[in-house]
């Protein structure tokens, strides 16, 4: 069975802080909501992609030094696949080398991920395998499972037979391994081994080679508690708890003085002021009372404290959206009858105040005021005419309307 809100629930709910506040009609206020903007967004979960850059390959075929500047990646890089794959699941990873989907293939959002899980798993070294002996020439020959701590990104793949390597598998760019055949120790896989060692050797290359560039990534990815981009999104983190207490404070704030009718501002709000308004002094009370509060205004960013004036009216107006979704969730599809009263107010405009009429489930007579509206028309088309649009505004079946 659904569970509906009554105007008490909405009121009590999701705060701790505030004293409970009683039932009370709150007029709505008729201005479409503008959503307030979070100034603090955390960033993407940031990948290793950037950290390598790109090298033009069209120049120096022979030679598995990187040698020209970087160049934009866009530009150099293969064509990507048509569809990422854009959710990561454990049974993905696996260990031998052979059957490992490239990191390519993955929605670079959830690289990091992948990379991650890998490098838990690390790289495979095939412990306990009966390594194949192949005969090359006259002499029989197999992989030597010493090689596996001479080198220590090497690995290995049952299923191929074959040599790996672990970083170039997880940083190398494809444009990188499709040079030169690197793509032997991510791909294909190595198994001459006769030449296994000086391969080997060659494979890591000099300081700049691809794979020493992949083994610097690799490194920099697991050393990521040091890392800038992780700082930078520990301390938007951080910023996004602050900005979120702000906000609740002075919603509850709001909700308070909403739902006592009490205006929000004061005549002097300045820093020397005596008395700020109610709003700006509640939030000071608050403060004092919470230390959480106090220290997300004080110490938080200067840019976002939830309590400029358009931000205490779209926290009223939200407010009063939600207070006419409970009115309409009691009402339902029941008839009712509008009340309308019309007053001037201070600036001597024309007001209209409505109040819905109805019979609760329970067979109660509930009355609950619904909105005003600024009418310019005195005339009864005119009222008529400003009724209907605030019926129509708020959804409400002029099928249903009695009286
Ligand atoms: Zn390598």
């Amino acid at each position: 069975m659904k569970r509906k809100r009554t105007m008490h629930s909405w009121f009590a709910s999701s705060s701790n802080t505030l004293p409970i506040v009683p039932e009370s009609n709150v007029a709505p206020i008729n201005v479409i909501v503008q959503p307030t903007p979070i100034e603090n967004i955390i960033p993407d979960d940031p990948t290793n992609e950037s950290t390598n850059p790109s090298v033009d390959e069209s120049t120096n075929p022979t030679s598995n030094e990187r040698t020209n500047p970087p160049t934009d990646e866009s530009t150099n890089q293969p064509a990507p696949p048509t569809q990422y794959i854009l959710e990561f699941h454990p049974s993905q990873i696996f260990g031998d080398p052979a059957d490992r989907i490239p990191i390519e293939d993955y929605a670079p959002k959830i690289r990091s991920e992948v990379r991650r899980a890998y490098l838990l798993k690390e790289r495979n070294k095939a412990s306990g395998h009966k390594f194949e002996v192949t005969l090359d020439g006259k002499i029989w020959r197999s992989f030597q499972p010493q090689w596996l701590d001479r080198f220590v990104w090497l690995e290995y793949s049952v299923a191929k037979e074959a040599a790996f390597c672990f970083p170039c598998f997880l940083f190398m760019k494809p444009s990188h391994a499709a040079t030169f055949g690197n793509d032997v120790f991510t791909i294909d896989g190595y198994k001459r081994w006769k030449t296994a060692f000086a391969s080997f050797q060659k494979h890591v290359g000099g300081p700049s080679s691809y794979h020493n560039i992949a083994r610097g990534s690799c490194d920099d990815f697991k050393n990521q508690r040091a890392n800038v981009a992780t700082k930078f999104r520990a301390h938007t983190k951080e910023s996004e708890i602050k900005y979120k207490i702000r906000l609740t404070a002075s919603l509850d704030c709001a909700r308070y003085l909403i739902a006592q009718g009490e205006a929000f501002r004061g005549h002097d709000e300045s820093s020397d002021s005596v008395n700020k308004g109610n709003f700006t002094e509640f939030l000071d009370w608050y403060k004092d009372k919470n230390k959480d509060v106090k220290d997300a205004f004080d110490n938080g960013q200067g840019n976002a404290l939830m309590i400029c004036s358009q931000i205490q009216k779209d926290l009223a107006t939200c407010c009063a959206l939600e207070v006419t979704k409970v009115i309409k969730n009691e009402l339902e599809d029941k008839n009712f009858v509008i009340l309308v009263h019309e007053a001037r107010d201070c600036s001597m405009k024309e007001q209209m105040a409505i109040i819905l009429r109805f019979l609760d489930d329970s067979g109660e007579l509930q009355e609950r005021f619904l909105a005003i509206k600024h009418i310019t028309d005195c005339t009864s088309a005119g009222i008529k005419e400003a009724l209907f649009y605030v019926s129509k505004y708020h959804g409400l079946s002029n099928n249903r309307l009695r009286g």
